[in-house]
């Protein structure tokens, strides 16, 4: 059975009270982050990490790198940002074995569990009362995977996972309206190599072949 993540958000939200905890949102690019900060802002201070070792290869993680943080600077002196260093190695090691599953398959859970220990760590590390991701405001992304990876992290780190699904509530098409609004580089492939190389893992106008006007589809953040 499926659950309602967006309704579990806003009992937490509403539980808050107004006061403004501090939550650790791992970013995985500027057209995701855009909507969920913009969401998420109202509700808590937030700091901002880009943690993102599966984006192959380097050159493109710093094509993402720069536009997040173009997302970023438009809430200067509103929320944080964490260290943005390339740990590319961290991905090898986690996708040794699984280079031809499909996307949505094992390799991926691995990348969520990754990119998510990584933040739940930094959080309890930090202080922090609250760890999230932008990741399921991509329809490509399964929220209950998200969810119980986060939930998990939650138990053995002892630091609140935020559950969530950004997509509901149109949250994946006011990504998409942000992202073009603010003139952002949409991605034409999930982040590793293997993605890339998947069928339609690349189109002309992509990230293979001009990077910075790429424009993926509506339902392809
Ligand atoms: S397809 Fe995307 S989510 Fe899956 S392993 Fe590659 S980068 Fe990670």
């Amino acid at each position: 059975m499926r659950r309602d993540w967006q309704a579990r958000t806003d009992a937490v939200i509403e539980a808050l009270r107004g006061e403004r905890k501090r939550l650790l949102l791992q970013c995985c690019c500027g057209p995701c982050s855009s909507y969920v900060i913009e969401y998420l802002i109202k509700h808590f201070a937030l700091t901002l990490l880009f943690y993102n070792p599966n984006i192959q290869p380097e050159a493109e993680y710093g094509r993402r790198l720069y536009w997040f943080r173009q997302v970023a600077e438009r809430y200067a002196g509103r929320l944080a940002l964490m260290d943005c260093a390339y740990h590319g190695e961290d991905f090898t090691a986690v996708s040794r074995g699984l280079e031809g599953e499909p996307e949505g398959g094992a390799r991926c859970a691995g990348c969520f569990a990754l990119r998510l220990r990584e933040t739940a760590r930094q959080a309890k590390a930090g202080g922090f009362s609250f760890f999230c991701t932008t990741l399921s405001v991509s329809p490509h992304k399964d929220a209950e995977r998200i969810n119980a990876v986060g939930l998990a992290l939650e138990k053995e780190f002892g630091v609140t996972w935020l559950p969530s699904d950004f997509k509901k509530r149109g949250g994946f098409q006011r990504a998409n309206a942000l992202a073009r609004e603010y003139g952002l580089y949409r991605q034409a492939y999930c982040g590793c190599l293997f993605s890339r190389a998947a069928p339609g893992g690349t189109r002309p106008g992509g990230s293979g072949g001009g990077a910075e006007n790429g424009r993926r589809g509506e339902d392809e953040i």
